[in-house]
């Protein structure tokens, strides 16, 4: 049996970590398997849907090379996979269900049903939920509600007794009583449109789903999708609910932790290797230990079997040593590539390069790939060259330890011995033998040296190698910066 397997997002919101997991985790399933992986979009909700979701959904995918075998835009023999384009068969299922006694017509208005709300909160009714007033409708009511004019709505008959069992691959069997299911909930809405329980139900089985890979959060509406699938007569897919994605405290991830939208990752400048192999470890392992795989590696091996049974950990700082990982993999020309966006719109580089600019590019591209974590960094590492904002609070050139009398001491008698040594050619690693040595004779440590040479050069604290930078900058222009400093320590 060829799997199938599906991504069915709501495009009422951005990409998240999580949900991209979902879709990386269907997607190697189907891959290592020979299967299928079909996208489709479940829209039906037209007050949250928008276009900004559905067009991020696809740039996401794309971003990350996640290609779909069918749904939108690509087509496929189980089409429309847009559900909004599907209307008229849910209303077909649904009115079958109706015939066969499955389900019925309900023609309560909203206000009857307010009213019924309220009641039960008042009395603190254990029955919660639809009444069931229109279950037995006879024919003269139902034809009486018709000619009013009334628009049904169509709602499942949820067996009252009895308890309904699925199976998950990862959780093993999960069990409801009947009668704590939804009291018979609305499967088609009055104009039309399905709700999700139906539409994905159908769907599923219309599109031969074979697993049905999806976030724990969906757990709760299992038992009611079987008792469809049982109204229906339809054989239910394999279930493998997903554990959570946490944050470090073992919440579940969400805006306080930090990003979660995947377009904020690659603004900031994250590649999509790295995103695409962190994010798959965070609930699945191959052996426990192995923590490198590009995605080819990852469509071979992945296996369900692996994927976790309790919740999985994002750690940013994790992600972040990830991208650092990639980014040192770039040759020189990626490196370019990659960083010119971020300079461009920075003001530092031009929307056309000379070849000034070009060259210095090239200067830059191996020592920002050592030092950034994020693409982004290449902002302000290189923003020294591009930018002279100095730093006029002493305490930044102070270093732990250090008071201001021997900041000034240090940047003074450091400063010379680099520049004497930049200017005749020598070595850093001799120049640095020399402040090693300065450093013992004054009693302070080497960084009581460095952080106050480092500021007055590139206005920050955290910058490229030193030597690095006074090449890029030009001997000239690192005096001119050395001596204002000096300046500033000597008011
Ligand atoms: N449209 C649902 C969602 O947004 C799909 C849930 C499922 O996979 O069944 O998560
Ligand atoms: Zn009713």
């Amino acid at each position: 049996m060829e799997v199938r397997v599906r991504y069915a997002p709501s495009p009422t919101g951005l990409q998240h970590i999580g949900g991209v997991r979902t879709a990386l985790y269907n997607y190697f399933f189907a891959r290592s398997q020979g299967g299928k992986f079909i996208l489709r979009i479940e829209d039906t909700d037209r007050e949250r849907y928008s276009d900004e979701s559905l067009q991020d959904l696809y740039d996401t995918l794309d971003w990350l090379g996640i290609k779909w075998d069918e749904g939108p835009v690509v087509g496929g023999p189980c089409g429309p996979y847009i559900q909004s384009e599907r209307l008229e068969i849910y209303q077909k299922y649904a009115r079958k269900l109706v015939e066969d006694g499955k389900a019925y017509y309900c023609y309560c208005t909203p206000e009857r049903l307010e009213k019924l709300r309220q009641e039960q909160q008042a009395s603190k009714s254990r029955y919660q939920g639809y009444d069931r007033h229109c279950a037995s409708l006879s024919e003269e009511e139902r034809r009486a509600a018709e000619e009013a004019g009334i628009k049904p709505v169509i709602r499942l008959r949820v067996p009252t007794e009895g308890k309904t069992t699925f199976h998950d691959v990862l959780m093993g069997d999960i069990t409801r009583k009947n009668s704590d299911v939804s009291p018979d909930p609305v499967l088609l809405k009055s104009d039309g449109y399905p709700t999700y329980h139906l539409a994905n139900v159908i769907d599923d089985h219309l599109m031969g789903i074979t697993h049905i890979m999806r976030a724990q959060e969906w757990i709760p509406s299992g038992p009611l999708h079987i008792l469809l699938y049982e109204a229906f007569g339809w054989q239910p897919p394999v279930y493998c609910h997903l554990p959570m994605v946490c944050g470090k405290d073992g919440q579940k991830l969400s805006k306080r932790h930090g990003d979660t939208a995947v377009r904020d990752f690659r603004a900031k400048g994250y590649l999509p290797e790295a995103i695409l192999n962190y994010v798959t470890l965070v609930g699945w392992s191959l052996d426990g230990s192995r923590e490198f795989f590009t995605r080819e590696e990852l469509e071979k091996c992945f296996v369900l079997e692996n994927i976790h049974v309790s919740s999985g950990t994002f750690d940013y700082k994790k992600l972040d040593w990830f991208n650092g990982q990639y980014i040192r993999q770039k040759s020189d020309e990626e490196i370019i590539s990659l960083i010119t966006p971020y300079l461009q719109s920075a003001g530092f580089v031009s929307q056309e390069p000379d070849e000034e600019e070009k060259a210095r590019l090239a200067l830059l591209a191996p020592l920002l790939r050592e030092r950034m974590k994020v693409l982004s960094d290449a902002v302000p590492l290189s923003a020294f060259l591009f930018e002279d904002r100095p730093v006029t609070d002493k305490s930044v050139y102070i270093a732990k330890g250090m008071d201001e009398a021997q900041t000034r001491m240090a940047l003074e008698r450091g400063s010379a011995i680099i520049i004497a040594n930049e200017r005749a050619g020598v070595s850093f690693a001799d120049s640095e033998t020399e402040i090693k040595a300065l450093a013992e004779e004054m009693g302070i440590k080497v960084n009581g040296i460095f952080q106050p040479v480092r500021v007055a050069i590139t206005n920050s604290t955290v910058s490229l190698p030193l030597h690095d930078s006074i090449r890029l900058l030009g001997l000239e222009e690192t005096e001119k910066r050395i001596e204002r400093a000096k300046a500033l320590f000597n008011n």
